[in-house]
């Protein structure tokens, strides 16, 4: 187990490192990566994103529930508090799932599943928790409907067996 020594230790040559400084709240990749709790699948890591460059919400399957959706509408609001604007429109959003995901462990509590994803029972099936490939289309789909015209969308999913990522949805304009 990982005490708070260590952590206090790393963190010290972080900043030592001076990687820290200077960095903007706007994430200078325009990226934000919805992925997975899950410790294997760090989008920072597995996607090689830089300090700065990408916002990242993370939850179990790295779902787009309704709590990613308030999330993201928080977070539309801070950039607005703070640039005065909605942002740049070329900002890109992506779902990353991946296999061998913990919440296909859940299907056998189904409601676990209808309130996580705020669902009737008789819905559950179109969250395709089990199908990794629908279950990024679906996600991605609501993010085309949510997100405001004009940004871009897309869906991933990362194998842990190779370490390689495959473009399930390549990316997208949100349609006005
Ligand atoms: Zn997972």
């Amino acid at each position: 187990m990982i005490n708070t020594d260590e952590p206090a230790d790393r963190n010290a040559r972080f900043a030592d490192g001076g990687s820290f400084a200077g960095r903007k709240l706007m994430p200078t990749g325009g990226l934000t990566v919805i992925g997975c709790v899950d410790p294997r699948v760090d989008p920072t890591a597995v996607l090689g994103l830089e300090l700065g460059e990408a916002a990242v919400i993370r939850n179990v399957g790295g779902r787009v529930t309704p709590a990613t959706l308030a999330t993201l509408d928080m977070l539309a609001r801070v950039v607005r508090a703070r640039t005065g604007g909605p942002g740049p429109r070329d900002n890109h959003y992506a779902v990353l799932h991946h296999t061998d995901c913990g919440i296909t462990d859940l299907t056998a509590f189904p409601d676990l599943l209808t309130d996580y994803f705020d669902v009737p029972a008789i819905d559950l099936a179109a969250k395709a928790v089990t199908d990794l490939v629908a279950a990024v289309r679906v996600d991605v789909e609501i993010l085309g409907r949510t997100l405001r015209a004009g940004v871009f969308v897309s869906g991933l999913v990362y194998d842990v067996a190779t370490g390689l990522v495959d473009i399930v949805v390549p990316p997208a304009r949100v349609e006005a």
